[in-house]
């Protein structure tokens, strides 16, 4: 007993539910001690807690997941138990799952969907067919990442897209097919990087690792530092980032997911493409008009490789044709207008070419037989961010609103409700509910982003600021919009254009550039991202509702990257994540529940019960749980049977398989 309490203290424990006390100081107490050593997952239930280690750990070998494969949720330590309890589920249930995994950005959530989707590639049975499936899956993540992914301050590979992967498996458990679902990619990033932050990879893998005939043929120079898309943020070199391996490893992923050599010219015509787009450069005549610099054979260069006629390009950077009764007239650009038009064009295509590679992913990856299947979806969104101010940062933050808000209702509050429905006594447990923060967003009429569209639709002089107005007095009492008078109060600065949010992880100011009535173009672009996002965001969680839910949340450990335990920074995340809530409530309840006739597949470990039970379902589930020593304590009957801690069955259940 005293060993056992040694080991305890001195490695923690790994599952939050069995702490002495639910003090948030025991909490990080125990996060800290498993950090420390090496141990960066903990249960709370069946929610994993995972901490980045920033630092590569021996966990992930394939010896490892052989001895996670089909063994019980609580026997391992917690790691692919997850993963592998979601997928043995499924094969007995025949139901289909997703697993959240949710935190900020640098929390390690794609290094947790990429192990996972890694376990389901070596965990399941095997054959040659199904083997080119599962490199397809595995071989999708260099393609997106090279093309989706960029460093940023936060993290060197950040997700600047947002992806839920369903994963489909057969009857056996075989993985036959897979489908990508992505969301908003942050296409201002191609035109527009912050200080210390890159481009996306590709762009800087095409330019370090291509070969000279490619680039030669692509018109580039082995020389990022003459590109303006990828010099503003003055790091085109990043010291964790091999551009040149990478390029490698995103060719041979490319062949893998069907996308041939014919393909790749077309692809990487377009990615250089941007790269000559971005050098365009504009002077202005006597008027203060806009034309294309003489000195610049870039133009050429676009033109040869979009296949565009080079006049047309031309002219589209350069006037506007307005339609006036039966006449044309050109109305000619300033050079801010034109760089616009420029950058519009670029962000354009490189937004297409996405959605594209993302389209020819999934067809590389379809099910050619989806009579029986069933799915584990994966969602690996851009974590929430308050660094950012601009438009994009807004919808990621908004969307990371929404999946906290999903989170709550699946857990804590369909939680506490079905206890009450079931008529099980109950000590409720306070949470904050964050549905206040989604409805001041997409509320209908009275949201932001109603009042967005009402402004962008409203005839006449329509701008930021009378947008930022319409803000200020519609939201004058809200208790997460901060008032430019309020903020008087608060000493905090708030600039003339800005507005600030208070978001269930921190408050984020807000820059309004949204709405520009002089450019159509961005105008309506900003109002079609924002409720086509709206809408994209319902379909996901409509999606998820239908399925079973798993749920990982990402921890940061520290801001610099740096294996070191930021106590105050861990502790912010455990308090908005909503773990201690969630412990308490994991701890109060029955961990356990399913309908009578699903319970009923463990009649084999009743002789009264198997080979048929033919009576009701609930009265064999009741012999079956007696048989299993439950106390009367421990377990409920309500519509379907609780159990207070899964333990004791998963180790029974362990007992007989074996
Ligand atoms: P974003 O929202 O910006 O996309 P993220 O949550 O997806 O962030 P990751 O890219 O998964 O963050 O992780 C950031 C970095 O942290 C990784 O590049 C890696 O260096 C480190 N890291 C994360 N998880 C692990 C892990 N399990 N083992 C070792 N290092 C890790
Ligand atoms: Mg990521």
């Amino acid at each position: 007993m005293e060993g056992a309490l040694t080991a305890r203290d001195r490695v923690g424990i790994q599952d939050f539910v069995l702490l002495d006390e639910t003090t948030e100081e025991a909490f990080i107490n125990n996060l800290k001690k498993r950090f420390t050593n090496d141990l960066i997952y903990t249960y709370i239930g069946t929610l994993l807690v995972s901490l980045n280690p920033y630092k590569e750990l021996d966990i992930y070998s394939s010896k490892q997941m052989d001895i996670y494969m089909g063994v019980n949720f609580f026997e391992l330590p917690p790691h692919y138990a997850l993963a592998d309890n979601a997928y043995h589920t499924m094969l007995t249930e025949y139901n289909n799952h997703f697993i959240l995994i949710s935190g900020e950005s640098g929390a390690g959530k794609t290094e947790a969907s990429k192990k996972i989707l890694q376990y389901y590639a070596v965990s399941c049975p095997s054959t040659t067919l199904l083997n080119t499936v599962r490199d397809k899956m595995l071989m999708s993540n260099p393609v997106l990442e090279a093309f989706g992914n960029a460093k940023t301050l936060k993290n060197d590979n950040s997700s600047r897209f947002g992806k839920y992967m369903d994963i489909q498996f057969d009857s056996q458990g075989d993985a036959v097919g897979g489908h990508i679902l992505n969301y908003l990619l942050e296409k201002s990033r191609v035109v527009h990087q912050n200080h210390g932050e890159r481009n996306f990879h590709i762009f800087y893998q095409l330019v370090e690792g291509a070969g000279d005939n490619l680039l030669q043929q692509l018109g580039l120079e082995r020389d990022c530092q003459l590109y303006k898309y990828l010099t503003q943020g003055e790091c085109a070199t990043v010291p964790s980032i091999n551009d040149k391996n990478d390029w490698k490893t995103v060719k041979n992923a490319l062949q893998v997911v069907n996308i041939d050599e014919t393909y790749n010219n077309h692809l990487f015509s377009i990615v250089a493409s941007v790269l000559h787009l971005g050098n365009l450069e504009f002077s202005p005549d006597g008027k203060g008009l806009a034309t294309l610099s003489s000195n610049s054979n870039e133009l050429r260069w676009v033109s040869d490789l979009l296949g565009v006629d080079a006049q047309k390009l031309h002219e589209g950077f350069t006037f506007k044709k307005i339609e006036a009764k039966n006449d044309q007239i050109l109305s000619p650009f300033t050079i801010d207008h034109a760089i616009y038009a420029r950058d519009a064009l670029a962000k354009a295509i490189y937004g297409l070419t996405f959605t594209w590679l993302v389209n020819r992913i999934n067809e590389s990856m379809e099910n050619t037989d989806p009579s029986r299947k069933t799915v584990i979806g994966l969602l690996d969104i851009y974590g929430f961010e308050v660094f950012y101010v601009n438009f994009e940062q807004f919808c990621i933050n908004y969307c990371n609103e929404k999946l906290q808000q999903l989170f709550i209702q699946l857990t804590l509050k369909a939680e506490q409700e079905e206890y009450e429905a079931e008529g099980i006594e109950w000590e409720p447990v306070q949470f904050f509910n964050n549905k206040i923060i989604c409805d001041l967003v997409e509320e209908k009429h009275r949201g932001i982003i109603a009042i967005l569209d009402e402004e962008c639709l409203r005839p006449g002089d329509a701008t930021d600021l009378t947008f930022l107005e319409r803000l200020e007095d519609k939201m004058a009492n809200h208790p997460h919009f901060v008032h430019k008078l309020a903020d008087k109060m608060t000493r905090k600065t708030l600039e003339r254009g800005d507005f600030r949010l208070l978001h269930y992880a921190g408050e984020v100011t807000y820059c309004v550039v949204f709405l520009d009535k002089n450019n159509d173009l961005l105008y309506r672009t900003i109002k079609d991202v924002a409720t086509q996002f709206k809408s994209s965001l319902l379909k996901l969680t409509e999606i998820l509702m239908a399925k079973e839910a798993w749920y990982i949340r990402c921890l940061k450990s520290n801001e610099s990257k740096q294996k070191q335990f930021d106590e105050a920074l861990v502790r912010h995340q455990v308090k908005y994540l909503g773990l201690m809530e969630h412990l308490r409530v994991r701890r109060a309840g029955f961990a356990y529940r399913r309908k009578y006739d699903v319970f009923l597949q463990y009649k084999p470990l009743c002789p009264a019960t198997w080979p048929h039970w033919r009576g009701d379902p609930a009265d064999g589930v009741e012999v079956l749980v007696q048989h299993l020593g439950y106390l009367p304590n421990e377990y409920k009957m309500g519509s379907k049977i609780f159990i207070r801690h899964p333990r004791t069955l998963y180790a029974t259940e362990d007992a007989f398989e074996r």
